[in-house]
């Protein structure tokens, strides 16, 4: 940031899409891409006269996330339309929670950037229905409903965020711990996850300035240029004698440009009131509690455990543990059989190089635990290398999900551990290899990778190295 004397402040609200069968308030199905306007009914579009049910799993799902990050569950809470006027709205409200909200309190921690340890508070999560999708083609704009009443929770944060690359890290973990739940996909790409971003700058020490609220990004990348250029675009209005205009933004981020949309309504412009069709949420602890019992090992107690009882690195930990598909992965290995260590060096190196592309959102695993440990096994037991096992057993059982022995033969890189055979072998190269033979009597211990090499290429590759060298030592004593 340009202004040294000055602090960003950030507060997100973030929207999830739940990984529901169907829709918030009436049975029509939530699938993505399928045709415009297939996934719709009366209730979703609003028709006169039609009555809303709410979808039991929307609350336990978005109780599961409120869980998740320590919020309090609300006893007590209640449905309120939210009225504005725009073409995707076809009831002309937004069915939401204004002042009782489902889950209240919490927060999320992670680690900045530069190694330190952060915290940001939550003040809500909510339930809200998505509304309908505009599509501007062709000089005409058309609309979808399919969207309309897909179901969103709303977690919104205190004025916690004070950079750019935080912003970026408390999403990165937030996405994570949802992903954990398994109550979304959380994929920012495909809409199921974003962000609007309340920012304003103010210097170190003074109360809060004044807020823009730049909506509906949806990449970790365009959260943290819309933030830098927010912040320095504030820094210099205020360097420059302006006042900073209370308005909602927008970010294109083609042009690395935020624009203007309008002024920011407030509350009172929206005509919240509670909504007469749908009963209030009543919830006991006993429900929350059996709720509770469904939320999953999330990943600083997996940390805690990679590290405590595993002696893995805190790195190492934060990397197998950043995806639930990665940690999965690890537990599984570990659980049949698999050291830690070794199981934790295959994934990091081989695996999630192989399962996550430059650039990629997310972890694509194709790979079993059980098929995991057998490949370590195999390596221990001296059927196959090391080398063998990263470079071409574990990509074709990724490929084509066959037993990794299976593979081992197929590619025919079973290591020979027959000593008579190997003997034999290495006999011969000592027979052929004079010179080379009177440099390792001399003391020369680098002309054993010789040997390794000769035996490799006489067995085509399936000499095991080891055995290779103990049998020169017994054989040149
Ligand atoms: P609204 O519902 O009108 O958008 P809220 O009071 O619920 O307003 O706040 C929305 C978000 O804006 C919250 O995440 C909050 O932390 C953040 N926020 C509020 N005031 C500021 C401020 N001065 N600077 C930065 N963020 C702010
Ligand atoms: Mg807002
Ligand atoms: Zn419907």
């Amino acid at each position: 940031m340009s202004g040294k004397d000055y602090e960003m402040v950030a507060g997100l609200e973030t929207h999830v899409e739940l990984k529901t069968a169907t829709k918030i308030f009436c049975g029509c199905s939530t699938a993505f891409g399928a045709e415009p306007n297939t996934q719709c009914c009366p209730v979703c579009t609003g028709m006169p006269g039609s009555l809303p049910v709410l979808n039991r799993q929307v609350v336990h799902y978005a109780i599961k996330a409120g869980l998740a990050v320590n919020c309090r569950i609300a006893s007590y809470s209640k449905e309120d339309r939210k009225n504005y006027f725009y073409p995707d709205l076809p009831k002309a409200w937004q069915t939401s929670q204004y002042d009782l909200p489902l889950c209240r309190g919490g927060g999320i921690s992670f680690t900045s950037d530069n190694g330190e340890k952060r915290f940001v508070r939550l003040n809500r999560i909510h339930l809200e229905e998505d509304a309908g999708k505009l599509i501007h083609e062709g000089g005409v704009t058309r609309v979808d409903y399919s969207r309309c009443g897909v179901p969103l929770i709303e977690i919104v944060t205190e004025p916690d965020i004070h950079s750019p690359e935080d912003a970026v890290a408390f999403l990165t973990a937030l996405k994570s711990i949802i992903k954990y739940t398994g109550v979304s996909d959380v994929k920012m790409q495909e809409g199921s996850l974003r962000c609007d971003v309340n920012l304003s700058v103010a210097k170190k020490g003074e109360p809060l300035g004044t807020r823009t609220e730049t909506k509906n990004l949806n990449s970790f990348r365009a959260v943290l240029r819309s933030c830098k250029y927010e912040a320095e675009r504030q820094i210099e209005l205020i360097e420059s004698g302006e006042a900073v205009k209370q308005e909602t933004r927008r970010w294109d981020d083609a042009s690395g440009v935020g624009s203007s949309m309008r002024g920011k309504e407030d509350a009172h412009d929206y005509r919240y009131f509670p909504e007469p069709d749908l009963m209030p949420v009543v919830m006991t602890d006993e429900d929350v509690e059996k709720i509770r019992a469904t939320v999953p090992a999330l990943p600083g107690e997996r940390v805690e455990k990679y590290t405590k009882e595993y002696g893995l690195s805190d790195y190492d930990a934060a990397l197998l543990t950043a995806d639930v598909a990665i940690a999965d992965l690890f537990d599984g290995t570990v659980a049949v059989g698999a050291a830690p260590k070794k199981a934790a060096n295959f994934i990091m190196g081989d695996v999630m190089r192989l399962g996550k592309a430059p650039g990629a959102e997310d972890v694509n695993v194709r790979v079993s635990p059980s098929q995991l440990a057998e490949m370590l096994k195999l390596v221990d037991e001296g059927a196959a290398s090391l080398a063998a096992v990263q470079k071409e057993i574990l990509p074709r059982v990724w490929d084509t999900d066959k037993s990794p022995s299976v593979v081992l033969d197929e590619l025919g890189l079973r290591q020979s551990n027959d000593a008579g055979e190997l003997e034999a072998v290495v006999k011969g190269i000592i027979d052929a290899n004079p010179k080379v033979v009177a440099d390792y009597l001399a003391g020369n211990q680098k002309v054993v990778s010789f040997f390794v090499g000769q035996a490799m290429k006489a067995t085509k590759g399936k000499a095991n190295p080891k055995m290779v060298s103990e049998i020169l030592g017994k054989l040149l004593k």
